[in-house]
Formats: structure tokens, sequence, C-alpha cells
């Protein structure tokens, strides 16, 4: 009877958790229509609701479900909407993580760009060292972790996270599930540019800021040598192209321009034509050149490479 009380008083905490934070979505919890979905490209994030896929029986199930496996194990388990987050540091810092980290840019990235959860529940797994990363990669994918930072694993459904090397990589990492629930065919430049602007972060006018970062050197060394590619070149890459790199210029060469375009105030305008256009304008091409006001990305990228010389981490 004990047992059962506990169970059913874990339960209704959960739901109430659960409630508490979809209140803003309630009405429709638990629909999850085929026909919500798009064409890739054809959305209009202004028209996209924001709207619960995930229903409060399933996220209770969910966390229910960790907590069992992970009795006794150390983990402390928490609903942030819309993850479900699990850390093995202790219960308070898991919390602050979840409130300081979590929430604070989601709050912020949904109110800039991404109306749209996830429609899957998504774990964010927060290793508190590296050796128990490592350890916990290793089970939670049968395979080794091929970054000290962490990750995100679509197929997986998961952020893997050393979180003993801070929150920056974790902000990173929570922009590419909301980039794939909201702009699915945004291609890999704009979307690493983007995850990467955020990795140094911080608030002005409670919007997320990005700040310069370790990535600016090996872009103004790149621009010094004079080898880096034309903006032409690597925002029209493969998803392939993009991650292969043999120059390793294309994370930095596309978050500086995320960056320029964020502080000469282009960035929303950007997100949302290239959202809009992406089925005619795949590479953000066409938007870029709209939001600069020139046809000449020639110059405009002698401008820019100019300007990025002069920043400063
Ligand atoms: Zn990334």
């Amino acid at each position: 009877m004990k047992q059962h009380n506990g169970i059913l008083a874990s339960l209704v905490s959960v739901a109430l958790l659960v409630s508490g934070c979809n209140a803003q979505q309630a009405g429709n919890a638990g629909s999850r229509s085929s026909t919500d979905r798009t064409e890739a490209g054809t959305i209009d994030a202004a028209m996209m609701p924001e709207r619960a896929v995930i229903s409060d029986d399933e996220y209770v199930a969910h966390v229910l479900k960790l907590q069992e496996r992970l009795a006794n194990q150390g983990y402390t388990v928490r609903l942030e909407n819309p993850f479900v987050v699990i850390g093995n540091e202790d219960a308070e810092m898991v919390q602050q993580r979840c409130e300081q980290t979590i929430r604070w840019a989601v709050q912020r990235l949904k109110n800039q760009y991404f109306p749209r959860d996830p429609d899957h529940i998504i774990e964010i797994w927060l290793f508190g060292d590296k050796e128990s990363y490592e350890t916990g990669c290793e089970s939670l994918t049968g395979r080794k972790a091929t970054t000290p930072f962490g990750f995100y694993s679509a197929a997986e459904k998961k952020l893997i996270m050393n979180i003993a090397t801070g929150g920056g990589t974790l902000v990173h990492e929570i922009v590419h599930p909301f980039m794939a629930a909201n702009f699915p065919a945004c291609p890999s430049w704009f979307n690493e540019g983007l995850a990467s602007l955020y990795e140094q972060s911080g608030s002005r006018d409670d919007r997320i800021i990005g700040y310069t970062n370790w990535r600016l050197r090996s872009l103004q060394l790149a621009i010094d040598d004079d080898r880096l590619p034309p903006f032409e070149t690597m925002m029209k890459t493969t998803t392939r192209e993009f991650y292969d790199d043999p120059s390793g210029t294309n994370y930095a060469q596309a978050r500086y321009l995320c960056y320029y375009l964020q502080e000469t105030g282009k960035l929303d305008d950007f997100y949302q034509g290239f959202h809009k256009n992406a089925a005619d304008d795949p590479s953000g091409m066409q938007t870029l050149q709209t939001v600069l006001e020139t046809t000449d990305l020639e110059a405009f990228q002698k401008s820019w490479q100019e300007w990025v010389m002069k920043l400063k981490f």
C-alpha cells in the first residue's frame, strides 16, 4: 500500500509538473495529426501554432520509465518542457541547469525563431564529468563519444552532454532539434551557423545574443591566408560537404555570417525570409542578397572579412 501510494504520489507530481509546463499549450494535448506536417520549406513560421504534440500521459510514462530504470543510480530526472532531462550531478545542480541553461535558452529561441516544439520526446543527458560522460555515451548509443563536449543524435532522440565542459555546447545542441521541427529544409551551413552562434551567448533586451568566441581565431587566420571560400561555395555545400570541410572553416564562416547579421539587426529577417523561400532558394543565397540589399556577394564578403579582422575574442 505504501509503495502504491508512493507511485501514485510521483505520478501525480509528474502530472502536475507536465500540466504546469504545458499550461500555455492546453487544449490539444495529445493530438498528433499527420496533416500537421507540411512539406519542407513551405511553412511560414508566423503561421505555425505553438501546440503540444506530446500528450501529458506520454511525458508521465516516459519520466516514470526512466525513474524506474535509473532507480538508485544517482540520477535526477526532470521534465523541462519540451525535453526530459536526466543528470548525474546532485539534484539541485540538475535543477539549476534546467532553469538557467535549458529553460533560459528554450524560451528565447522559441520567441525568436521556433514556435513549434519537436513532435517526439527528446532526452537531454547531463553527465557531470568526463568519465561518466564517456561510459554513459557508450551505454546509451553503443558507440564511443567522438567529441569531448557533447552532441545531439536525432536518430536516438537524445542530447548527450559532458556538462562539466560548460553550458555553451548544450545551447548549441538545443538549436538542432528545434531547427528540425521548424525548418526541416534548413541546410547544414545555417543549422550549424545559428547553433554555433549561441554556443557563446547571453541576453540583450531579453533576447538571446551570440558573442564572439573561440572560433574567431581560426577564421581570422583563414582570412589572413586568403583561403576562405566564397560565401556561395560555403552556402551551397551539401550536408556531407559541409561536415567534411577539408579547410576546417565552414563552422566559423557560417557562425560569423550569422553574427554579422545579428549585429546589423538583419538576422531575424534573414531567418524568416529564408524559412519562407527555402523551396525556391535552398542555399539561402537569394535571401542573403535581399537582406543585405546587394547582388554583389563578392564585394560584401570583402567588407565582411575586413569587419571580421577587427573583431576580438
Ligand atoms: Zn551542431
